[in-house]
């Protein structure tokens, strides 16, 4: 070989272990600042409305996560205030003061159409008239003392004064009448519509926001942890408030929990909680607890209540039919079994 030549090749050469040297630099830099890059940091609000402790725990590159935050539970407190039958001037008061037709805002005419479609979907099992029961129990009342066990003579009364179908929906006027005295009570949606409203909210102020919202154990995904994950859900043992009956990983939808531990009262040992039967007047017996995961917080809210009524009468329906309405459930019943939905068990394994 010719000295030019092996010049050419030593210098060819040591391009190449240039070559190599810089794109290694390159290349761990990159690795290095991937490893090193900061996770989007969540800002926790912790609040009292919709009769509950609420959570929210938001993310966002496009707003502060505080003033989100705020804004957000300005939006669920909005609602506890319209529907909070409580409050003689909430909008759902003036609907039950009532004899005759009510034009309704947009938003509730929407909400009570939904209500009425839970009815019919769990024949009547989910009852949002239920107002004049809930009140002969107390159960609508702050504070602890004012609940009793009423007479089965004051239940045969209120019950009549109860029932979906009282409720007359005119789409055409936007209207509302209820019949037979009954009163509206949205304990069992109103969260769950709230979680939805301000997942909207959420959405519309920064698209790739991510955190979930909590009102009292029913939770609404806003987007995946750190942008990817699933936030993991423990489904509290409804006898025991530190542990859980399994868990669910959800990085999108919602998930409500309806139990017998969340609101209640004991007499001569029985305990008598917030989730009536319409049936019966009294609360529904068989179950503890009843969990459902469903891709909107209302679906959820309503589904859960329903399938505390019906999962002590036929848990094979509430398991096997629920999901074709969209929710899948688990029931954990007095005996402590626990009854789910096969499809439940796409939420339960980390994807
Ligand atoms: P929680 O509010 O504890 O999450 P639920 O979502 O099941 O539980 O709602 C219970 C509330 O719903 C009660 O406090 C009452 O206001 C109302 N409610 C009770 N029984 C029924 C029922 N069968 N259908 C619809 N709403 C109900
Ligand atoms: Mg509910």
């Amino acid at each position: 070989m010719r000295a030019r030549d092996r010049e050419i090749l030593l210098r060819l050469n040591k391009e190449v272990v240039w070559l190599f040297v810089t794109g290694s630099v390159v290349v761990a830099t990159l690795v290095v600042l991937f490893l090193l890059r900061t996770p989007p940091s969540y800002y926790e609000y912790d609040g009292f409305t919709l009769g509950t402790y609420c959570r929210i725990y938001v993310s966002s590159e496009k707003i502060n996560p505080k003033s989100l935050a705020e804004m957000l539970f300005t939006e669920l407190d909005r609602i506890y205030k319209k529907y909070n039958a409580n409050d003689p001037e909430s909008v759902l008061s003036k609907i039950n003061v009532s004899q005759d037709w009510v034009d309704l805002d947009e938003e509730t005419f929407v909400l009570l159409d939904a209500a009425l479609k839970f009815s019919n979907m769990t024949e009547g099992a989910f009852d949002p008239t239920l107002g004049n029961l809930i009140h002969l129990w107390g159960f609508d009342q702050l504070d602890e003392q004012d609940v009793r066990v009423p007479d089965s003579s004051e239940i045969e009364v209120a019950l009549l004064h109860t029932g979906y179908k009282n409720i007359l929906l005119d789409r055409q006027k936007r209207r509302a009448k209820l019949l037979n005295g009954i009163h509206i009570d949205l304990g069992g949606i109103a969260k769950g519509y709230a979680l939805d409203r301000v997942y909207q909210i959420a959405k519309e102020v920064d698209p790739d926001c991510t955190g979930f919202v909590e009102a009292g154990g029913d939770i609404r995904i806003i987007g995946p942890k750190f942008g990817s994950r699933s936030w993991v859900i423990g489904i509290r043992d409804p006898d025991d408030t530190n542990e859980c009956v399994g868990y669910l990983y959800l990085d999108s939808g919602a998930v409500a929990t309806s139990g017998d531990y969340e609101r209640y009262f004991i007499v001569n040992g029985v305990r008598y909680h917030h989730i009536l039967d319409p049936q019966t007047g009294y609360p529904a017996r068989g179950i503890k607890s009843a969990t459902v995961v469903a891709s909107t917080a209302v679906t959820a809210d309503a589904l859960s209540t329903a399938a505390f009524v019906l999962g002590g009468k036929n848990w094979e329906y509430v398991v096997l039919d629920f999901p074709k309405s969209g929710g899948h459930v688990l029931l954990v019943d007095k005996d402590r079994n626990i009854r789910k939905s096969p499809s439940l068990s796409v939420y339960e394994a980390d994807r």
